[in-house]
């Protein structure tokens, strides 16, 4: 069983929560790396740290 350290959160979590984000989720890959420039996509992310980032952004309504 491996488990991965979020990059993020570096916190040690079971290998099934992580995310790999898409790049339809570009936007949030942009915030993920000015606050952790070392982060690449392929690294993923934890569940929570995803959900996170993503709650920061709402989507516009027009
Ligand atoms: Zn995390």
């Amino acid at each position: 069983m491996v488990d991965f350290i979020c990059p993020t959160c570096n916190k040690n979590m079971p290998y099934e929560i992580k995310v790999i984000i898409s790049h339809t989720d570009q936007h949030i890959v942009d915030v993920i790396k000015k606050k952790h420039p070392k982060w690449v996509e392929k690294d993923g992310i934890c569940k929570k740290c995803y959900e996170y980032f993503k709650s920061q952004f709402h989507p516009e309504e027009k």
